[in-house]
């Protein structure tokens, strides 16, 4: 039997679920660039199985969040805690070990998908699971292969980027982030940098995902999604959670002028 085959390590399944209490915990989360605090203390949980939709005008501090938990940010001060992978308490430099841990729970995909260009797809998606997980190449290959079919890709295994649409391009970054086996994964506007016919095709993704149990935090201005889809969304203004709720009940009824000026906005 190859590992692959093992009950647990399906990699078209998330990490099996069944902890207690929350996959994430985020508290008191502070970060400055220059003289511009844009985290100005942060709270929040994500239980397993969930799906956070982060909301809010440009500049609020949404995709900074994200980084953080990807360690692509340090921040400043709070806490980040993943089950099993303990806390990291910002208040000091996290150590490299510390750093490395938080890192590995979660995969981001990004707005604009940052794949290799030189890289033909299947290169793409195998590229961290060997050089950074070391998983065995032909492990690694056959994983792809079987992610790829999932978002029906097999056969552009071998095309390169320039070659696919935006929305095939936006897929295989949702492959190679699903590729890395994490607990958590992170969209930063994922459909954001696409043609408007293209987004469809990415938010099915997203809701065949976000059914099949992952774990998911999205930073996004896809409402009508976020309502079909969220268990939580999270309303950002000027570094803090402003307010946060059922997606019905606080985008049909939000309670700070500043939800309701931003959802005017944008509905
Ligand atoms: P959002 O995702 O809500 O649009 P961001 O988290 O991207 O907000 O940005 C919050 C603020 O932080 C913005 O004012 C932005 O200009 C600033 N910012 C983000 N990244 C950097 C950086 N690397 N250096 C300096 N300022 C940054």
């Amino acid at each position: 039997m190859s590992p692959i085959d093992v009950p647990g390590s399906d990699p078209l399944a998330p990490p099996a679920a069944g902890l207690d209490g929350p996959l994430l915990r985020v508290r008191g989360l502070t970060k400055s660039f220059g003289a511009n605090q844009v985290l100005k203390g942060v709270d929040f949980e994500v239980r397993r199985g969930e799906v956070v939709c982060l909301i809010g005008p440009s500049g609020s501090g949404k995709t900074t969040v994200l980084r953080t938990l990807n360690g692509l940010e340090t921040p400043d001060g709070g806490v980040i805690e993943f089950a099993d992978a303990g806390e990291t308490d910002f208040s000091k430099p996290p150590t490299k070990a510390q750093r490395i841990a938080l890192r590995d729970r979660s995969a981001m995909v990004f707005q604009h998908h940052n794949l290799f260009p030189h890289l033909t797809v299947i290169e793409n998606v195998v590229e961290g699971p060997v050089h950074a997980h070391r998983v065995p190449k032909a492990l690694a290959v056959e994983r792809a292969e079987r992610l790829l079919d999932r978002v029906g890709l097999a056969d552009k295994r071998d095309a390169y980027p320039f070659q696919l649409s935006g929305g095939q391009q936006q897929r295989v970054g949702i492959v190679r982030a699903l590729a890395l086996q994490p607990d958590l994964l992170l969209f930063d506007e994922p459909t954001s940098a696409l043609d408007p016919e293209l987004v469809g095709e990415v938010l099915v993704v997203l809701k065949e995902l976000a059914d099949e149990g992952w774990t998911m935090v999205i930073v996004t201005h896809e409402l009508a999604f976020a309502r079909e889809v969220a268990d939580e969304v999270l309303f950002f203004d000027d570094g803090v959670i402003l307010e946060r709720g059922a997606p019905k009940a606080l985008l049909a009824n939000p309670t700070h002028e500043r939800t309701r000026r931003f959802l005017d906005r944008i509905l």
